[in-house]
Formats: structure tokens, sequence, C-alpha cells
């Protein structure tokens, strides 16, 4: 273990951590990151998708200096600042509308999905949600109520109304049995009682799930003949990553709600939510942290909209998911621990089974070999409500060449792990999930 995880142990709370192996990180470039130990590692992950145009990007660098040497304020809770508009008349020129729209910019995917809930419970005077099993919405009280991830086990929602996602669980309900359960509910409820409908457009950290074709534009339907809002959280799959610009793109329907983060700040603290003026207009002084829409962070979402038309990274994010894609089916042909291949553009998830390898369990297999694929290189996190799916969500930016690096990389790993080359005992050592 090397001397800064050491420091970082004594020093950083458990609170905020989810380790998979004792990762410590000096600097960063494009899809690399430098350990501390000297190491150069290939990050596909991006923490959690956050850094989408990877690490130091040179237009992001050159947009956050500038912003923060000549900084107009710091918060636009009492005053308007130019990156904040523009990055707002940005967003709204992104999602299209016939209606007038509104920006909110915070934080976090937290702070953001936990005020589209409010946002549209005031808005309609209704209080109740429904959410999914296996969404993961943030890490507040708030969001925690409506989410289904094991992980955010905490009260929920008064009248949360939690529908299966079609296609999580082979054996469990499809699309027409999840949404024939929520018209149930409805007649019970009557609809009139529902706010809004919050849900993923890829289960994300529910293990990677492409919803059916089809299931998202007739659940947005359904809720549309109740007057219920749909709120589509695309904070870990949008902005490109789909291989479209929004992941709802590919699903034939708008939702009323779009709700921005992670890869928006390009690694700064940034997210957004954009809805109808008459939601997010619906109170003041009633969603707001100081420093939200500060302008050096809104300078680098702006900075990162710009990189994504500028580089044309949707479209890039749809050719080298295939080439990523192509590459894993052919690492499946021979490894048969990989018991599944999902995703959409670069949001790719490996299901992982155990049965076949030394280590048995589809967690534990799971866990040795991203600390495996760490030791060799490869910085690759899991999902999943069994913690046995990896997640690749790497830069867009990220090149050819450094897929197939990352496709060896990985299939060494792979290697060890049927060959019971991979201490069990180490990779144990992290909670993970
Ligand atoms: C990560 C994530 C969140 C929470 O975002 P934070 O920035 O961690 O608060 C919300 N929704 C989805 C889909 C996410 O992946």
């Amino acid at each position: 273990m090397s001397g800064l995880y050491a420091r970082d142990g004594a020093a950083i709370a458990g609170l905020q951590k989810l380790r998979f192996f004792p990762q410590a990180v000096v600097g960063g470039k494009g899809t690399m990151l430098r350990a501390d130990d000297g190491r150069d590692l290939l990050d596909l992950s991006a923490a959690w998708g956050a850094a989408s145009l990877g690490y130091g990007h040179p237009a992001l660098v050159t947009a956050v200096s500038a912003a923060i040497a000549d900084p107009a304020g710091a918060s636009v809770l009492s005053a308007a600042n130019g990156p904040a508009t523009a990055l707002a008349e940005r967003l709204i020129a992104l999602f299209p509308s016939d209606q007038p729209q509104r920006v909110w910019l915070g934080h976090s995917g937290s702070d953001a999905n936990e005020t589209a809930i409010r946002a549209a419970r005031r808005a309609t005077g209704r209080q109740g949600i429904i959410g999914f099993a296996g969404a993961y919405h943030g890490c507040t009280i708030g969001t925690m109520a409506v989410s289904g991830h094991p992980t955010l086990a905490s009260d929920k929602a008064a009248g949360l109304i939690q529908l299966p996602y079609p296609g999580a669980d082979p054996d469990g309900p499809d699309a027409d049995a999840v949404l024939g359960l929520l018209e149930r509910h409805l007649a019970e409820t009557g609809p009139g009682a529902i706010a809004a409908c919050i849900f993923e457009p890829i289960l994300s950290d529910g293990g990677l799930v492409v919803p059916p074709e089809g299931f998202l534009a007739r659940l947005d339907a359904l809720c549309r003949r109740h007057g219920i809002l749909t709120i589509c959280d695309e904070v870990k799959v949008g902005l490109g990553r789909t291989g479209r610009l929004h992941a709802f793109e590919h699903e034939g329907f708008r939702p009323d709600i779009l709700v921005l983060g992670k890869g928006l700040g390009g690694g700064l603290p940034i997210s957004a939510v954009i809805g109808p003026q008459w939601v997010m207009d619906c109170a003041t002084a009633f969603a707001m942290q100081t420093l939200h829409g500060n302008p050096v962070c809104a300078a680098a979402g702006l900075a990162v909209l710009d990189t994504l038309v500028a580089e044309n990274l949707p479209a890039e994010a749809a050719r080298k998911g295939q080439i990523l894609m192509a590459g894993l089916r052919d690492l499946a042909q021979r490894h048969s621990c990989i018991r599944a291949l999902r995703g959409r553009g670069l949001a790719v998830g490996v299901e992982i089974r155990g049965a076949d390898t030394p280590l048995q369990g589809d967690a534990a297999a799971t866990a040795g070999l991203m600390l495996r694929a760490c030791e060799r290189g490869l910085v690759v996190y899991c999902v999943g409500p069994s913690s046995s799916v990896l997640e690749l969500t790497p830069p867009l930016t990220i090149a050819e060449h450094e897929i197939g690096q990352a496709l060896s990389l990985l299939d060494g790993a792979l290697q060890d792990l049927a060959a019971g080359r991979i201490d069990s005992r180490a990779a144990a050592g992290f909670a993970g999930w």
C-alpha cells in the first residue's frame, strides 16, 4: 500500500469511501491517471463518468483558469453572472420545447434530483412519487427516499410507488407487466396523488440495464395521461455517453424534466435541472445553496458543452462504443466467467459469473478482477445489486488505441482470475458497495 493511500486512510472519513482497491492518484492526462507509485493507470471509469473529457483537457483548463482569474462573483443566488446565464441558455437550447423552460444549477446529481422532486411536489400540489427498484438518485435523505438501490437503504418517501425496472432481472416482470402494475397502483391511489415519476434511462448503479425498447416512451405516455411529471435522471449516462446527446433520444419521447450532473462539469462539481417554467419558477428562495451557479463551475459546464460539439463526442461515443463492445464480445468467447454484456455507446456493463472461477462467488470474482486489473494498470469499478457488473464509462475522448490497450489489460486480468492468480483476501479487504 502506498504512502498516500495510508495517509488517506488516517485522514479521510470512511463515510464517503467506495473503495475497490488501494488506488492513490497524484495527477492525470487524457485517459491516464498517474499513481503515487509512479505507474500510469488507464481509467475506464472516468471517476464514475465525471471526467467526461478525460483529465486536463485544454478547453477545460483554459475556461476554468479564465473564470477563476476574474470571477463574476461566486454565486447565482443574489446576482446574475455571465457563465451561469450562458450555461442555462445553452442547456435550454439543447433540450428544446415549445413551452418556456428554466434551468436550476446545482453541485451534484443528488442536489439536482432532490430539487426536481421537491419542485414537482410544490408545483403540482401532489406528494406521491414513482421510482424504480435498483435506481440510484443520490445520497441525501430526499433522494435516498425515492431511490431503490440497496446501498441507499433508508426511510422511503410517503406514498412512494416503487416498480421493478424491466430487464433488471431476467426472470422478473417485462415492460407490459411493469406498466400493468403501475396502472393498478394508479387506479388504487388515484393519479391525482402522484407528482412525478423519476427514472434512469439506463439503470446504471443497478447493473447497467438498458430498458426494453419502447418501455420508457410508454411509461412517459402513461404518466402524461395522468398529469404526472416525468423526471429523466441522466446524471451518469447523459451528455453524449450513450451515443446521442441525451440518452432519452434513443427512446422516442421527451421527458418533462431533465437532470444532468457528473460529466457536465468534466470533473468540477456542477449539475442542472431543466424543466417547464411553471415548475421551475413555482417558488423563490426554495432550493438554493450559496455556491450554486458559481461562475467557475458554470464556465466548466460551458467548456464541456462546447467540446461535445467541437469534437463531435456523442457520435464518437457511439463509434468507440461499438469498438469496445466488439472487443468485449471477443473476450466473452474466451472467458466463460463473462455472463453478459450490456450497454449503449460508452456506457457498458460486463456481468461476471464467479462459479467458473476459483473465487466462486460473483461478487468475490468481480472484486478480485478489479484488484488485479488495477495491479495491471486498468481502473474499473463495479455496480449492480450483487456487485458483479464491471461498469465501463471511460472519458468520451478515449483514443481507439487506448480501447485496445484496456481490452488487453482486462484480458490479462481475466486470465489471472481463471488461473487462480488473484489473492482473494486482498480484494476482500475493500468494502465496495
Ligand atoms: C451518481 C448519480 C447520482 C448522484 O450524483 P452525485 O453527484 O453523486 O450526487 C444521481 N443519479 C444517477 C443516475 C447517478 O449515477
